[in-house]
Order: C-alpha cells, then sequence, then structure tokens
C-alpha cells in the first residue's frame, strides 16, 4: 500500500476529499507516489491559517525569519541528491539539470535568508519644517502562490522564501502534474521549525482550486508563473478582487547569430538554449535568428549536433535529454511538427520515439518565417524556428516581432553588435554568447509584453512585490 502525501495546513498534514498519481514520464510503470487533491475548502481553510499566523510572523524578529530560512536553506542543501532523483522522475529533467535545480532552491532560502535581515527604507527631510518624512515597507499579508511543472522546486522557492523574508504567510498551489517536491518543501519548513500556519501547501487541479484562491478575499496577493492564458485569466480575478499581483508566463525568445559569430561557440548556444530541459523553459531558444551568410554553415553543424544528442531516462547519467512532461504536452508538441511542415518548413526530428514513456526526438524548423505560427506562438516542447535573416538589422528586428519579451540572445564576436542589440533588445533579460535559458538567482529575472506583468522575482527586487510601501510623515512639535 502506498503511503498518500497529504496537504499541509496549519502545521499539520491534511488529508483531502481526492487524490492524484504522480507518475515518471520516462517510465509509466514508476508510480512517483499519490497525492492529496485538495478542493475549495482545503485552500479556505489554508487561507484562514495563513491569515491568523501571519500577524505574529510579520511583527516578530527579522532574525526568526531570517533564521527560519536559513535552516530551510541547510536543509534542502542536505536533500539536494534526493530532491534531485525526485524531481528527475517527476519532470523528467537529467539527473544533472534536476541536482542543479535542487541546489538552486537551497541557495534561494540562504539568499533570502539575509535579505529578511535588511528591508530597507528611507529618510528623507519634509518640505514643511520640522516634519520628517520615512518611507518603510510592510508586509502585504496572505499570498498565494501559483507554480508550474517545468521547475518545481526552483520557482515554488523563488517565490516562498521572499514572500516568508518579508513577513508574509504562503499558500502554495504548486502544479498538479509536479507536486512532489512541493509537497518536500512543505517537509523541510516544517522540520526548520515554520511556525503553524505561515506556510501552507494545498496540492490540486488549478482548474478546481485556483478560483478559490485567486478569488479568496483574505489573499492580498497572488504570483503566478505559468501559461499566458491561465494567467490573464488570473489577472482578472485579481483585478476584481483588488489584490496585487505578479505574473512570470511564455516566452518565444529569440537567439540572434550573426556573421561575426564564433559558429561553435552559437552552436553550443543554441542546442542548450533550445533542448536541454527538453525545450520546456520559459527561456527556451524557440526562434534561432540567423544572418544569411553563415545559414547553412550554421545549420549544419546544428543539425549534427542536434541529432547526436542522447535521448533516454533522466537518471541514466549519460542522457542528454528526458522526455515531455506528459502525454498531453507530447501531443501538442507533435500538433507544431506537422503545422511546422503544413506552414511551409522543412522538418528535421521531431517524432515520438518507440519506447515506453513519452519521449520525442527535438526539433529543428528550417525557413521559418516569422509570421508562422510556429515562430509566434510558446510550443513548450523541444522544438525551434530557423529563421534567416538578410543582415544584422533585420535579425535585430525579427527578433523583437513577439508579443512576447521574457529572453533574447546575440551571438557575435563584435563588441559593436553585441552592445546594440543589448540596447534594442525588448525582452527583460538579454544574453550575450551565451543560452537564452540559464541565470543566476541574485539578479532580477522577468520579461515584458505577454511574458511578465507586475515586477520582478529573484534578487533583492523580489521583495518589492511581496510588500507594500508606507510613508509617515512626522510632526515633533
Ligand atoms: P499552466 O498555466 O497550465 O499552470 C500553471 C499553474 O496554474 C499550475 O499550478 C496550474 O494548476 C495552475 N492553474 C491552472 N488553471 C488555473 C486557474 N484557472 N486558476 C488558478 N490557477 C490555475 O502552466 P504549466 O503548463 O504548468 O507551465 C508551463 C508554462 O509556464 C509555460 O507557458 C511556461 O512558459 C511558463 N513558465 C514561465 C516561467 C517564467 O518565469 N516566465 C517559468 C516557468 C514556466
Amino acid at each position: 500500500m502506498i503511503e498518500i502525501q497529504h496537504n499541509f495546513i496549519n502545521g499539520e498534514w491534511s488529508r483531502a476529499d481526492q487524490t492524484s498519481e504522480n507518475r515518471n514520464p520516462a517510465n509509466p510503470e514508476d508510480l512517483v507516489g499519490v497525492y492529496a487533491r485538495g478542493g475549495k475548502a482545503d485552500v479556505d481553510a489554508a487561507v484562514a491559517a495563513a491569515r491568523t499566523a501571519q500577524p505574529a510572523w510579520g511583527s516578530a524578529s527579522p532574525q526568526i525569519r531570517s533564521d527560519v530560512l536559513r535552516r530551510v536553506g541547510d536543509r534542502l542543501l542536505d536533500r539536494v541528491e534526493e530532491m534531485g532523483r525526485l524531481l528527475a522522475r517527476e519532470e523528467g529533467k537529467t539527473l544533472a539539470e534536476a541536482r542543479g535545480e535542487a541546489l538552486r532552491a537551497a541557495q534561494l532560502f540562504h539568499f533570502y535568508s539575509g535579505e529578511a535581515l535588511r528591508n530597507p527604507g528611507e529618510k528623507l527631510p519634509s518640505l514643511r519644517d520640522g516634519v520628517e518624512a520615512e518611507v518603510t515597507r510592510e508586509p502585504l499579508g496572505v499570498v498565494g502562490l501559483i507554480t508550474p511543472w517545468n521547475f518545481p522546486i526552483a520557482i515554488p522557492a523563488w517565490k516562498t522564501a521572499p514572500a516568508l523574508a518579508a513577513g508574509n504567510a504562503v499558500v502554495l498551489k504548486p502544479a498538479d502534474l509536479t507536486p512532489s517536491c512541493a509537497h518536500l518543501l512543505a517537509q523541510v519548513l516544517e522540520a526548520a521549525g515554520c511556525p503553524p500556519g505561515v506556510f501552507n501547501l494545498v496540492m490540486g487541479r488549478g482548474s478546481e482550486i485556483g478560483a478559490a484562491l485567486t478569488g479568496h478575499p483574505d489573499v492580498a496577493a497572488i504570483s503566478f508563473t505559468g501559461s499566458e492564458r491561465v494567467g490573464r485569466g488570473i489577472a482578472l480575478d485579481c483585478a476584481r478582487g483588488m489584490k496585487k499581483v505578479q505574473l512570470e508566463m511564455g516566452g518565444k525568445n529569440p537567439m540572434v547569430v550573426t556573421a561575426k559569430a564564433d559558429l561553435d561557440l552559437a552552436v553550443a548556444a543554441c542546442l542548450n538554449g533550445a533542448f536541454f530541459s527538453t525545450g520546456q523553459r520559459c527561456t527556451a531558444s524557440s526562434r534561432l535568428i540567423v544572418e544569411a551568410p553563415v545559414h547553412d554553415a550554421f545549420v549544419e553543424k546544428l543539425t549534427a549536433a542536434m541529432t547526436a544528442l542522447r535521448i533516454g531516462d533522466p537518471l541514466d547519467a549519460a542522457t542528454q535529454i528526458g522526455p515531455v512532461v506528459s502525454e498531453s504536452q507530447l501531443a501538442g508538441n507533435l500538433d507544431y511538427v506537422r503545422l511546422a511542415g503544413d506552414e511551409g518548413c522543412e522538418v528535421i526530428g521531431g517524432q515520438r520515439l518507440n519506447r515506453p514513456g513519452t519521449f520525442q526526438s527535438p526539433a529543428l524548423f528550417l525557413g521559418a518565417a516569422n509570421d508562422m505560427r510556429v515562430a509566434r506562438e510558446e510550443i513548450f516542447g523541444p522544438c525551434a524556428a530557423v529563421i534567416k535573416a538578410a543582415d544584422f538589422e533585420e535579425a535585430v528586428a525579427v527578433a523583437n516581432d513577439t508579443q512576447f519579451g521574457l529572453s533574447s540572445g546575440i551571438c557575435t564576436g563584435s563588441l559593436r553588435e553585441a552592445t546594440e542589440f543589448r540596447r534594442r533588445s525588448k525582452a527583460g533579460m538579454v544574453m550575450v554568447n551565451l543560452p537564452t535559458a540559464g541565470v543566476d538567482y541574485h539578479v532580477p529575472f522577468g520579461g515584458r509584453g505577454a511574458s511578465s506583468l507586475g515586477g520582478r522575482e529573484q534578487g533583492r527586487m523580489a521583495m518589492d512585490f511581496y510588500t507594500s510601501v508606507k510613508t509617515a510623515y512626522t510632526y515633533a512639535g
């Protein structure tokens, strides 16, 4: 009999009426676990617990919050190997990537352990004689965190840690496909002495419990990462309820390869950016915009490198690309592969592999034009459109011609081109001679346009979202 993993509400493991099985996408026989599938009543209980616990947590000495977050980071560090394996089994990224993500979660808690102590304000002379103006930051209250499946430990960590550091209480709703890592995070928070009700976990379907959280009158703010479609609905819910909202959504990230690029470096950056983590990254390089003089040589080298990638079980150390996360995601990817052919691209790769699990070969769509659907819509799989550009000017224009604006990149040996691109790119993050995916945790993360709304995540700037500014004027007489 497999043990059911419960929700975590008010410091207790709380049974839900229904459960969901979590299976390994590389091996459907492998049951990762059975997890609670909460309903509206569970969300209500979690929000009530958070509301009760928040005032004491928010007004406690910052040393207490800092200590809890440091202990969470320490315990996560101790469990990196275990968490990495769990993550690889439930999401399908390679063990190396999964270990890296688990380590990142620990680092994030350590970073925000420090931020809990900082909480900077400002004191300024008022414009009126004898008056002082003081600007401080206060917690928001109860915040709802809604996370996707593709970074099942890093994203819960990069939302939970700053939210708690700022003195908020949290209700986390992880993706229904990947509850295990969030469950492990709840175990660690409990073991680290996080007071009951300060952190709550409600697992379940977004369609069933999402609205209960985003529409709850006692939730002050929602931080969401996921698809643009769901994000738009959440923005409307939050506007109706006058809640603060932060949305991190999709991307269609361009990588420009100019005639002055080191082609081997460009191929390595595009291979990583487009296909690693099975292309399931919001920052994936999904549009490769290549200047005409180097287009054919680049395509030849990238095709050779792509077809040599080792696809297989994420737990096998030799594997470079694991499975697609689910049957429905794979079906969507294969639809886009067909569409690329229908739209007139030459398609290389993009087949389902004849083995158990949801595996596909990575795909290149050659001869793509930027107005094709395969160049405009986020696919979220190991598929990249290759667009030929006449020159640097055209490449920059194509790169910026997208509704998204998360990450962008350029491979070039020219300082002038790199500087121009950094200045003119309309994305929130710009990479030079690096893949569009892969970021540091101590600097802001986020985009523009349909990719992001409502303030940056990560780094010190994340604290802006989780706090409310107060301006106080004092006349001492
Ligand atoms: P998704 O939008 O389907 O789900 C995200 C979360 O929202 C899940 O927890 C889901 O259960 C929940 N949800 C679903 N319907 C809801 C509703 N009506 N109300 C409230 N919550 C609801 O996204 P996904 O498939 O889990 O993740 C993939 C997407 O996430 C991609 O578009 C990817 O680009 C994006 N993403 C963005 C970033 C970023 O930082 N910009 C990072 C990772 C992933």
